[in-house]
């Protein structure tokens, strides 16, 4: 066991975006930018800001124009790939006149999830991804691709892993550089990930186009993560802190804390760039922000030193 664990892996941080997002509470720009700010301080390299939906839809992220503006302004190091995720044209125009190089695409498995989270059937919404793919090309801006509740969905119960393989396939094939399989409401166990990794490989797909995106909901995020990387997987998306709640368990945790992973990693030996100090740092300020502990226990350890 352990024997053929890689010399690294790449974290997406998705606190900014995905974690913000299911907090209730108003953050200021300015503690956003401050927030990302310490992010990049901590050796994160792929960081996701913000989603360009109408600003009525999600109030958290009706600020992505002026967000996205002032972290150009701070001039970052220029090794860090900030990523907005894009709804349709409309976001991915937008995300290009602000100098937007790297956006996400989100497709659900689920036609039910899909109607009630963008209003469209998953069938829809690759209609939608067309122009926005078509763009993305022209305009030679990188599209990675979230794909949601892989391993169930809140309404539909389980999803084929069929029906998983062939999403996947199409997201690739329409242009998506990487897909990040999500584990929606947290329920993945480390037997349906060798599965449903086995399936992915089996029609074709390389380890190297997959990412992970746990949630740690019922605790089983590490136990996942780690059959993912013993499968090959080396990116994972992670939250500061476990930022954002779960949207289908009040009051449970929902993204997996980027911390837990750094941890997990630097143990045994592999390499994250990431100095968990200064992490702790970013999700203690945001965390201050919104007047909440983390539901992490380790981020819960790690505020106390
Ligand atoms: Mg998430």
């Amino acid at each position: 066991m352990f024997d053929n664990l890689p010399a690294a892996i790449t974290i997406h941080e998705v606190g900014p975006r995905d974690g913000l997002q299911n907090e209730s509470q108003p953050i200021a720009t300015a503690d956003k930018l401050r927030f990302i700010e310490l992010l990049a301080a901590s050796g994160l390299k792929h960081i996701e800001l913000t989603s360009f939906v109408r600003p009525d839809a999600i109030a958290q992220l009706a600020d992505a124009k002026e967000l996205v503006h002032a972290v150009d302004a701070l001039a970052l190091p220029d090794d860090i790939t900030f990523t907005c995720l894009v709804p349709n044209l409309r976001g991915i125009e937008t995300a290009h006149a602000l100098g937007v190089r790297h956006v996400a695409v989100f497709v659900a498995t689920s036609d039910r999830l899909s109607q009630r989270n963008i209003n469209a059937t998953v069938e829809e919404s690759f209609q939608r991804l067309a122009p926005v793919m078509a763009f993305a090309q022209t305009h030679n801006i990188t599209v990675r691709g979230y794909l949601s509740t892989v391993f169930g969905c809140p309404y539909e119960g389980e999803i084929s892993v069929d029906k998983v393989v062939n999403l996947s396939l199409r997201l690739l094939d329409i242009g998506c550089y990487e897909i990040s399989l999500g584990d929606t409401i947290g329920i993945a166990a480390p037997n349906q990930v060798r599965e449903i990794l086995e399936a992915l490989y089996r029609a074709g797909i390389k380890p190297h186009q997959l990412a992970l995106h746990f949630h740690d909901t019922r605790g089983m995020a590490m136990a996942n993560i780690i059959t993912g990387i013993e499968m090959g997987i080396t990116a994972f998306d992670a939250s500061a802190g476990g930022l954002g709640g779960c949207p289908y368990a009040q009051g449970a945790s929902g993204n997996v804390a980027t911390e837990e992973l750094v941890y997990l990693c630097e143990r045994m030996g592999i390499a994250t760039g990431v100095d968990l100090n200064q992490l702790s740092k970013a999700s203690a300020f945001m965390l201050g922000c919104l007047g909440k502990e983390s539901a992490s226990k380790l981020c819960r350890v790690l505020a106390k030193n």
